[in-house]
């Protein structure tokens, strides 16, 4: 048994532009050629945005020349449609379930792969101490007492569930070993609690992961997955600056910080 105060965060895909087809597509359309075409030079992020976008008004060459006025004037304007173009996959561990049922919840524009507590064993599970509770908030440390014995108690019982269960349930109504396995730890899994620790894909589209980063990154959500928006801000601040550079972020005396972005959900 173990325990994580803080989540892991990876940024595992992203866009990937197949530029010689966009050259044959402006070739065809006897549209400028690139450079002339594509302001946003090798920012593939911001490239793909400017392309789908120039298409609606086969406006290559044209109209705005700097590529921070063009994206701004889309996000400002609520075009928010061009920006499900871009992709971003990430993987994240050390999260809660709680956290995670409170994330599953942003649907449109989301893709999940998560964990199974069906098929993984949790006898030796990880869990999540809530911020409030972690070891830097040294004056919380009798209520994180509370916490460490009830976790402690509720891996002992999964165990002990796991255990019973193997011991029970007979081998002759299930049709294979897998299934059985699946059928004690369904069972047992109903003893962990929301801090039990979990590892989720999440595949999203600019348009939905700013609006996610807007909700969870506010003062009035739960801390552990405002630190998760805010850290998955920061990475794609760095990978995407002009799809993400209106967010501010700002401490605050809990300790916390929050974030909020200059053009809200577009
Ligand atoms: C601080 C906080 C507290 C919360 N507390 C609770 C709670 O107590 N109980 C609870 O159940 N939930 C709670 N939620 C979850 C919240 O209600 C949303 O389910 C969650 O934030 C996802 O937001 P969304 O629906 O905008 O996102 P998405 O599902 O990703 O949708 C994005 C946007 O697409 C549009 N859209 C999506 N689906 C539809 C549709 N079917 N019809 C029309 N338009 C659609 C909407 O404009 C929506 O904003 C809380 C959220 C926050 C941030």
């Amino acid at each position: 048994m173990a325990f994580k105060e803080n989540p892991s965060v990876y940024l595992v895909t992203k866009p990937a532009i197949n530029w010689p087809q966009i050259a044959n597509f402006f070739e065809e359309e006897n549209v400028p050629p690139i450079p002339d075409s594509v302001r946003a030079g090798d920012d593939e992020s911001a490239a793909v945005i400017e392309i789908s976008a120039r298409m609606c008004y086969m406006s290559y060459g044209r109209g705005r020349r700097d590529i921070t006025d063009f994206i701004n004037n889309l996000l400002s304007s609520k075009d928010g449609s061009v920006f499900e173009h871009v992709n971003y996959g990430l993987i994240v561990t050390g999260v809660s379930r709680s956290l995670t049922h409170e994330l599953v919840r942003h649907r449109a524009g989301f893709a999940y792969s998560q964990r199974s507590q069906r098929y993984v064993d949790e006898t030796e599970g990880t869990f999540v101490i809530p911020p409030a509770l972690s070891s830097e908030r040294d004056f919380t440390k009798e209520a994180r007492k509370v916490l460490d014995d009830a976790l402690v108690h509720a891996s002992e019982s999964y165990t002990e569930l796991v255990t019973a269960l193997e011991k029970s349930l007979p081998k002759s109504i299930f049709d294979s070993n897998t299934d059985r396995r699946k059928a004690i730890r369904q069972a047992a899994r109903s003893v962990l609690p929301n801090a039990t620790e979990t590892k989720i894909f999440i595949t999203a589209n600019v348009r939905a992961l700013r609006h996610f980063i807007e909700l969870r990154g506010a003062s009035f959500a739960d801390w552990e997955i405002r630190f998760l928006a805010i850290e998955i801000l920061k990475l794609l601040q760095v990978e995407a600056p002009l799809l993400f550079g209106d967010f501010l972020i700002e401490d605050l005396e809990d300790g916390t910080q929050i974030t909020y972005p200059k053009y809200s959900k577009v």
